[in-house]
Parts: structure tokens; C-alpha cells; sequence
């Protein structure tokens, strides 16, 4: 049972579903050289996929090239089916940053193969979370900035105001098409700026300067 924590008062939240969504960003999509799509591309992680700041980063054994992706994530707390657009934002019971870590070498041949990305996108620890800030917090999520920095260097940069499909659009998709509950959390896709990680690596994770996690790289 993986457990994520709900500030302030570091409330346990057991994580439900991890959806991610890719190729929400189209700076993104270009330097991946992939198409922008009509319907959110939406993908799963298991549970025990999701590390927390307690533990250092370990970087699985079969891939080379595992990358970043900082992402904006929302914690889920009422949940829903057929969530309409309008009410969507009720939904949210809070904001964190993370990464979605991505053994690119693997996702390269699973995507040549027509493979599913599990593999690449679902080990253990590739869901990396800070802790959550209560939704009231996070003024304006639809125009805020998420950043990573990897050894004090600043790699990626996000502002959701460009996502191609907005935080009330993918809560109604999702509801509609599998259903949300409470604790789910959703990956919301990644900025320009993707990269390799490193034994060793220190990253500095950053949402709008209210929230900020450290992860280390063992
Ligand atoms: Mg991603």
C-alpha cells in the first residue's frame, strides 16, 4: 500500500490509481517527435511505483537511460464517473510536483514493437512525489509554474497554462472514461527539457514556491 502525504498537517493519503497523461505538452511532444493528439493519451502506473522523498531514487537495472519528466500532479479527493467540466475542479483535494520516470531506452523499443510502455513508465519507484498541498493553496493551477533542477542546473520549466488538454478537461475525460476515486492521483504530462538521470544526482523539484521536494539519485 503506498501512502502519499497531504500538507499540513502530514496526513496519510493511500494512493488509489496513478494516471498519467502523455504528450500534454507541445514543446514536449516536438523534441519527442511526436504528434499532438486529438484525445488525451492517457497511461497507468502501479501503485508501487510511487516513492516519496524518504527514499533515494534507484535506478533499475535494465535500463541506461532513464529520464525526468516534472509534471504537475493532483491528488484526487472526491470522486466521480461522468464529471462534468464545470464541477471538475471541486474534485481536487490537492497539488504536488513529481516525476514520471521513464526508461527511455525500453520506451523506444516498446513503442517500435506496439508494445504497452508498463515496463518503461511502471517500476519500482518511477512515480517520485513530493508531498501535497491542500487544492485552496495553489491559487491559480491553470496558470502556475512547476520547475526541476538537477544538480542546481535548471532543466525543466512548466506552466500549465500551455497544456493542450487543461486540468478540468482531463478530470472529465478520465471520470468518463474510467472512473476516479478518492486518492487517485494524475500525472498531468511533462514540458520541454526531458533528460537523463545519474547516480548521484541531487534534484530539487519546485511548484510555484510553495511546495518544493528533494530526491537524491543512489
Ligand atoms: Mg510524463
Amino acid at each position: 500500500m503506498a501512502h502519499i502525504f497531504l500538507q499540513p498537517n502530514n496526513t496519510p493519503i493511500v494512493v488509489a490509481n496513478i494516471f498519467c497523461v502523455g504528450r500534454n505538452y507541445a514543446a514536449h511532444a516536438a523534441e519527442m517527435g511526436s504528434a499532438i493528439l486529438e484525445t488525451p493519451m492517457i497511461f497507468l502506473k502501479p501503485t508501487s511505483a510511487i516513492a516519496t522523498e524518504a527514499q533515494p531514487i534507484a535506478l533499475p537495472e535494465f535500463s541506461n537511460d532513464v529520464h525526468y519528466e516534472t509534471e504537475l500532479v493532483i491528488l484526487i479527493g472526491q470522486g466521480g464517473n461522468n464529471i462534468t467540466l464545470e464541477n471538475a475542479m471541486q474534485h481536487i483535494a490537492g497539488y504536488g510536483v513529481g516525476l514520471d520516470l521513464t526508461a527511455r531506452d525500453i520506451q523506444a523499443k516498446a513503442k517500435a514493437k506496439g508494445h504497452p510502455w508498463t515496463l518503461a513508465k511502471g517500476f519500482k519507484g518511477a512515480a517520485c512525489v513530493s508531498k501535497f498541498i491542500p487544492s485552496n493553496d495553489l491559487q491559480n493551477p491553470h496558470q502556475c509554474h512547476f520547475e526541476l533542477q538537477q544538480n542546481g542546473e535548471l532543466k525543466q520549466r512548466g506552466d500549465t497554462s500551455l497544456m493542450l488538454f487543461k486540468i478540468p478537461y482531463l478530470i472529465h475525460y478520465i471520470s468518463n472514461v474510467f472512473g476516479l476515486s478518492e486518492g487517485d492521483l494524475i500525472f498531468t504530462g511533462t514540458p520541454e527539457g526531458v533528460g537523463k538521470l545519474n547516480s548521484g544526482d541531487q534534484l530539487l523539484l519546485n511548484l510555484e514556491n510553495i511546495l518544493t521536494a528533494h530526491f537524491s539519485v543512489s
